[in-house]
């Protein structure tokens, strides 16, 4: 998004100057009526320094249709205030606004009613699943908005992000009354009486062969017919796919991008290996694939809805790809808020379900919004957790399942993806894991090459973990024992630094980090030499240095290898 800040003041220039350099905008060139009629001509967010009188008789001439107008958001001369003034969903004006008042430290004004009760903004339901909405927004919107009773009917399994108690979902159609308002998700054209949602997610694949040098309306126009006799809606293409050999053919380029979508090429070899209704020897012969458009349709494994269909230099087929919900596996790092991830923060947000062990899920708590399910669960129950993530996503749901540090790490990614078929969409969500927050706390102990060693003998026979313990002391890497120690193992950690001492120094320095960025952390560094293994418990890591590491002023320093730390 383009912004351009306009200030009526001197004294509002300077801010607006800040503000256009943090956003990356520009200012005006002092012209107020102008500046404004060339930022709403070119579709630009306006952030105005100003009152809000002057800013509404500013924009009141250009105001047309809350879909179209660019977001406006106000802020006062002395940077109080953001206010989304209009455009507040569409316009983006709501997130502008937020941005703004974060960059000044100011309090955002928002009074979209959606925002304020929480409610998810309908014109953007499920787009962070690339799903779009067309529609009765207004009208459905309204009726949440009031408390009234909304229904869903997920004709697709599409996640969609949280959903508030007032949407009642439904199986069918005939559930509906026809008046009632309905969110609907479906890829088909579908007509009825009562105000309606359509929730469009990315199901269409259209695929696409030409002859060279066909026009981009031959090829546009054979797209828009056959979904429109096919009954299905534009707004739910995902791509359009042809074949490698068409990726610079133009028309075929500029038909997709006047209707906004993606073109996915594919090698030959992959469609000829899909099985088509309508193969070709002479395509076969020119382009080594017996299927163009049918085949490039059917490449992510969809349904073949619309067989071949031509025009004297164009094909096009349509397929509909399996939708799937969605898990993400979501990392939440040592304990610190400051240290989620702004992926994870945005993967929370969209999540339907939450699942994990319940203080991670306390955790999470804080980026999901309202409507949203969480399912906490005792230690242990791994292939539980991941059971019922899967099964969650396979109903079409956006889950997340989370872990602490990172969620790949000694965690529930490993288990969960060991069992997940390729019926879900998976993000894995990467974070801080303990050792790299516990060698961040130390200093720099990790300055050279290192490994994470997990002492916990529960589910690796203790001769593995005592020999990858001897190749990090023969390697001299420096080591992060995780799972030190708990109350029924207590003998490992003195195994593990007996092996260490005898290959590096006494004097080698060792950081004991309990409940890193947490409210209870301790930061401890000795030497392997006079470890206190006492010290150490559950949510502790251990960092061994390598024969190099040297404390300095408090902290453990491994040097690169080309300089040694001064003493
Ligand atoms: N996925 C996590 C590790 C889970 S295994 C990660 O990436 O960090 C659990 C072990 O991690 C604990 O026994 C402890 O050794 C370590 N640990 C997890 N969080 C910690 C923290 N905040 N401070 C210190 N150690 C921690």
């Amino acid at each position: 998004m383009t912004v351009t800040v306009l200030a009526a003041t001197a004294a509002g220039r300077r801010l607006a100057t800040d503000i256009a350099d943090h956003l990356g905008g520009e200012v005006g060139r002092g012209d107020l009526r102008g500046d404004l009629a060339l930022a709403w001509h070119h579709d630009r967010a306006v952030v105005l320094v100003m009152a809000t009188g002057a800013a509404v008789r500013l924009i009141a001439p250009h105001l047309a249709d809350k879909r179209t107008d660019p977001g406006v958001v106000v802020v006062d001369d002395a940077g109080t205030f953001a206010v989304a003034l209009a455009g507040g969903h569409e316009g983006g004006a709501n997130e502008l606004a937020g941005r703004v008042a974060g960059f000044l430290g100011a309090t955002p004004v928002v009074t979209t009613a959606s925002e304020r009760r929480g409610l998810p903004s309908l014109s953007s339901l499920g787009a962070a699943f690339g799903a779009r909405v067309e529609g009765d927004v207004a009208a459905v919107g309204g009726a949440l908005v009031s408390g009234e009773r909304v229904h869903l009917l997920r004709e697709l399994p599409a996640p969609l992000g949280p959903l508030p108690g007032e949407v009642v979902v439904v199986d069918a159609r005939a559930q509906v009354p026809d008046d009632a308002p309905l969110i609907w998700v479906t890829d088909r054209v579908v007509d009825r009486g009562g105000p309606t949602v359509l929730v469009r997610p990315p199901s269409i694949v259209v695929g696409v062969g030409s002859s060279r040098g066909v026009a981009a309306a031959e090829v546009g126009g054979l797209v828009d017919r056959v979904l429109a006799e096919a009954g299905l809606s534009p707004l739910a293409v995902a791509h359009v796919a042809t074949v490698d050999l068409k990726a610079d053919e133009e028309g075929i380029l500029a038909a997709a991008e006047e209707r906004g979508w993606r073109v996915v090429t594919l090698p030959a070899e992959a469609l000829a290996g899909t099985a088509v209704p309508n193969p070709s020897d002479v395509v076969r012969a020119a382009v080594g694939t017996p299927s163009v458009s049918e085949a490039s349709a059917r490449h992510l494994g969809g349904e073949l809805l619309v067989e071949k269909t031509r025009t004297a230099m164009a094909t096009v087929a349509i397929a509909r790809r399996p939708v799937r919900g969605h898990l993400a596996l979501v990392s939440l790092g040592p304990g610190d808020p400051g240290l989620v991830p702004p992926m994870a923060r945005r993967a929370l947000h969209a999540a339907e379900v939450v699942v994990g062990y319940g203080p991670y899920v306390d955790q999470a708590a804080a980026f999901t919004r309202r409507g949203v399910v969480l399912e906490r669960y005792p230690l242990g129950d791994e292939v539980v957790r991941a059971e019922r993530s899967l099964d969650l996503a396979r109903q079409g749901r956006a889950v997340a399942l989370v872990g602490s540090g990172d969620v790949g790490v000694y965690a529930m990614a490993s288990p969960t993806l060991a069992i997940a078929g390729d019926d879900v969409e998976v993000t894995v969500i990467p974070g801080v894991t303990a050792a790299l927050a516990a060698s961040a706390l130390l200093g720099a102990p990790f300055g050279h090459d290192h490994c994470s060693i997990s002492l916990s003998d529960l589910l690796t026979p203790w001769e593995h973990i005592r020999a990858r313990v001897e190749a990090a002391a023969v390697g001299d890497l420096a080591v992060a024992f995780y799972n030190p120690r708990s109350r029924g193992r207590d003998w490992q950690l003195d195994e593990a630094v007996a092996i260490l001492r005898a290959h590096r120094p006494d004097d080698t320095p060792v950081g004991i980090v309990r409940d890193a960025y947490r409210p209870d952390q301790q930061v401890t560094i000795t030497t392997l030499g006079e470890l206190d293994v006492s010290r150490v418990q559950m949510t502790t890591v251990v960092l061994v240095g390598t024969s190099q590491s040297r404390v300095r002023h408090g902290r453990i320093v491994t040097p690169r290898g080309y300089r040694e730390v001064p003493a």
